[in-house]
């Protein structure tokens, strides 16, 4: 029950197992098309260009840095936590002017504020995390899109911890870039960077001045890639991931047969009941408000007096994974609870009655049952 990598379904699993076809086999090259086509439709972004490359989420983050900047380019990042900052690293380090707006620990940052700081001065881009990994905290992307939209900026929505579980409508919202990975709400092992990007996030491409100064990540040498395969013939540049490409489409497929719209509405109920199953056993949690809170993953507070490493390791003894806190400062401050993907009813009781086991055993006084009861009341 970490926030990724995920625990992933059978089926998923057994794809991967198969003995590697050639990236060129003609039954290969339909299933990186059907891939490239259900990727852009989790986005809900039908005429974007989709990219599957072997690497991870922070490879996607890096991807469309190098594609979409040039030294001197001004860029805005708002950072909610640990990735908004990595996020600004790289776009440093293709030579962008970078800007942060840094919110409080657990807070997002207001519209106005995003607004007053796009029309101080002409930004090529801004860049954001959907759901901050290290916050548990919710940025309303289509109110960030909209404005984008409206200063004429590039947006790159960090979807590392959101696609497929939070709801992103790519194109009615205006986002030009979506970057994730396989190994979150996507349901895949570790390995995959994907992203979709509108066909105005490609033609900023195309009007570089310069080329793009990392040979993998280049777009002029993937886009004819991608494109040949979405036409169902092959081509060659780097050799695909092939297996994990194939446990892509089953997950990519599970999630179709769910639905987009039931897979969302079951990650806000799964979201809303994970939070009030730790209200009820009176933990904090560190975003401000349940408005901003992600579905995907929370973010409790330990309760005072409660040594951190005891207590996951009391959970653990539950048979549950927790994770602990990821922003330095407040590592023992704080656990994370991952609930994306395949995560049932069972597992959420699971969790919510070793996390109440555990706090039991660390001497905090609760009424046993009292979370499990919102699991069952919510789920
Ligand atoms: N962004 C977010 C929001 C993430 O949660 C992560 C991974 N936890 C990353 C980026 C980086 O992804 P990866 O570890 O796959 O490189």
């Amino acid at each position: 029950m970490i926030p990724g990598p995920i625990e992933f379904e059978n089926e998923v699993l057994q794809r991967m197992s198969v003995p590697t076809p050639s990236h060129v086999d003609p039954e290969f090259i339909s299933v990186f098309a059907n891939s490239l086509h259900l990727l852009k439709e989790v986005c809900q972004s039908p005429s974007a260009q989709a990219f599957i490359i072997a690497g991870t989420g922070t490879l996607a983050m890096d991807m469309a840095a190098a594609n979409l900047t040039e030294t001197g380019d001004k860029v805005l990042v708002i950072s909610t936590g640990y990735f908004g900052l990595r996020y600004a690293d790289i776009l440093k380090r293709y030579g962008a002017e970078v800007d942060i707006l840094t919110s409080e620990v657990g807070n997002i940052i207001s519209m106005e504020d995003i607004e007053q700081q796009l029309k101080s001065k002409k930004y090529k881009l801004l860049a954001f995390t959907h759901v901050d990994t290290s916050t548990a905290v919710l940025n309303d992307a289509e109110n960030i899109g909209a404005l984008c939209k409206k200063y004429n900026v590039l947006s790159i929505l960090d979807g590392v911890c959101s696609v497929a579980g939070e709801e992103i409508k790519q194109e009615e919202w205006g986002i030009d870039v979506v970057v994730t990975a396989s190994q979150k709400a996507i349901g895949v092992p570790p390995g995959l960077a994907l992203l979709v990007v509108s066909q105005k996030a490609i033609k900023a491409f195309e009007a570089r001045r310069h080329p793009v100064a990392n040979y993998y990540s280049d777009w002029t040498n993937w886009l004819p890639v991608m494109k040949a395969y979405e036409n169902r013939q092959a081509s060659y540049f780097a050799t695909p991931p092939v297996n994990l490409i194939m446990a892509l489409e089953v997950s990519l497929k599970r999630i179709f047969e769910e639905g987009l719209e039931n897979r969302f509405d079951r990650h806000r109920r799964t979201g809303k009941g994970m939070r009030a199953a730790i209200k009820a056993l009176r933990l904090e949690s560190l975003p401000k408000d349940d408005k901003i809170a992600a579905n995907t993953l929370s973010a409790p507070l330990y309760p005072n007096h409660i040594d951190a490493s005891a207590f996951l390791q009391a959970v653990n003894e539950e048979g549950i994974i927790l994770a602990g806190g990821l922003l330095a400062d407040l590592k023992s401050e704080y656990f994370r609870i991952g609930h994306m993907g395949s995560v049932n009813k069972a597992d959420l009781l699971a969790t919510i009655g070793a996390i109440e086991s555990a706090l039991k055993k660390s001497g905090f006084k609760h009424e046993l049952g009292i979370g499990t009861a919102q699991i069952l009341k919510h789920l």
